[in-house]
């Protein structure tokens, strides 16, 4: 099969990372006989630095153009201020919002999953997570507090900033049954998270799910607020399957629950939408702490690769090849410095860990 991917390595540690899933996707590539085609483009601080904005539309158009993108990260500093110096539009995280809209990406899929061999590296007590921890948070992705109106300006004297949270109804039910589409296929439940005892937006919200889960009986239903999930993840994480939420509630509960698998740096994601055309990448950022230092953990981008491969190329086969890859390579007592322990055989770069999972592919 020949393939066309699009490759945006971002800022700080992206670069390094999608360098490595590149690496691995070769090795599928020869193995399985298949053709990927790269083309790179610019997005971020990167972006910004060579066109003044951190997406152009011509990039925009080459995403458009390709089968998958696959991403590293954008972040950091613009120039020699920081974002929230900046405006909005001409931050780095913006061409990530730009992207998800143009591309029409509303649903963000992470699955989060704590490996055996990492039990060490996870913060919570071993007999809370003894009945393993394997869900998957279905975040509203282009909706919400991030694509609000906002306003800052001068009353009485003094500034003043607001920021508008909406949903309609359409947004809230294509989310809602994407969730329940992947509850099926899993442990058949979905907790929707919401803030409905405050918000009007969160009424609405398990008003449309509980209409849309009349169409999956087989799937149970749960509600919960978000400030209470926020305190099962840690103390029984293992009753989640599928937890869907709007676009905030999200962001922060799945930084939550990449804590309770080892480290931020294992955590993939997917950004869907109503096509084949997705974008890929890892949970975490730029990380501009350990850029250039062959310090990151590189495995969020490569599950990030597989879910690519699962999702828009519907090569599964591949996809289950990079896990088993992955599962190998930890098996065998080998971490980046995020997820090591005591116990680790041996503490490896970025490059080398990238190099075992290609080699056992
Ligand atoms: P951004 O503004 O791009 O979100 P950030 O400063 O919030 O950047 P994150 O990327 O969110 O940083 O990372 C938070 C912390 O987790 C940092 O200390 C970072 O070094 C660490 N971290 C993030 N990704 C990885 C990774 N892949 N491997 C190891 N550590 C990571
Ligand atoms: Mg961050």
């Amino acid at each position: 099969m020949e393939c066309k991917i699009t490759l945006i390595p971002g800022d700080g540690i992206g670069p390094e990372i999608v360098g490595e899933a590149v690496k691995v996707l070769n090795k599928v590539a020869d193995k399985f006989g298949h053709t990927f085609n790269y083309t790179k483009i610019l997005m971020g601080g990167c972006s910004i630095d060579e066109y003044g904005v951190p997406l152009t539309d011509e990039a925009v158009d080459i995403c458009k153009a390709s089968d998958a993108v696959l991403l590293g990260a954008v972040g950091g500093n613009v120039g020699n201020s920081r974002w929230y110096d900046v405006a909005p539009n001409l931050r780095p995280e913006a061409g990530l919002l730009k992207i998800r809209k143009d591309l029409g990406l509303f649903a963000n899929l992470r699955p989060a999953y704590l490996y055996n061999e990492l039990k060490k590296a996870c913060p919570l007590k071993e007999e809370i997570t003894k009945d393993g921890f394997d869900m998957i948070i279905v975040r509203e992705l282009t909706g919400g507090l991030y694509f609000g109106e906002r306003e800052t300006k001068t009353v009485n004297g003094m500034l003043e900033a607001r920021d508008t949270l909406t949903y309609n109804e359409e947004e809230i039910r294509r989310i809602a049954i994407k969730a329940f589409e992947i509850a099926r296929k899993r442990k058949k439940k979905v907790t929707s998270v919401d803030k409905a005892n405050v918000l009007d937006s969160s009424r609405l919200w398990r008003k449309v799910v509980a209409e849309v889960s009349k169409d999956y009986e087989d799937v149970a239903l749960e509600n919960m607020l978000v400030d209470n999930c926020a305190m099962q993840l840690v103390m029984n994480p293992g009753q989640f399957d599928v937890i869907l939420t709007e676009n905030m509630f999200g962001d922060i509960l799945s930084d939550e629950a990449s804590m309770i698998t080892g480290s931020i740096g294992m955590l993939s994601s997917a950004s869907l939408g109503k096509t084949k055309l997705g974008l890929y990448e890892p949970s975490h950022g730029s990380a501009p702490d350990i850029a250039g230092q062959n310090k990151a953990n590189p495995i969020a981008t490569i599950l990030s690769a597989a879910m690519m491969l699962k999702f828009s190329l519907d090569l599964d086969k591949e996809a289950n090849a990079i896990e088993e890859a992955v599962a190998k390579v930890l098996s065998e007592g080998y971490r980046t410095v995020d997820i090591a322990s005591n116990e680790t055989k041996e503490v490896v770069g970025t490059d080398k860990m990238g190099d075992l999972i290609a080699a056992n592919i």
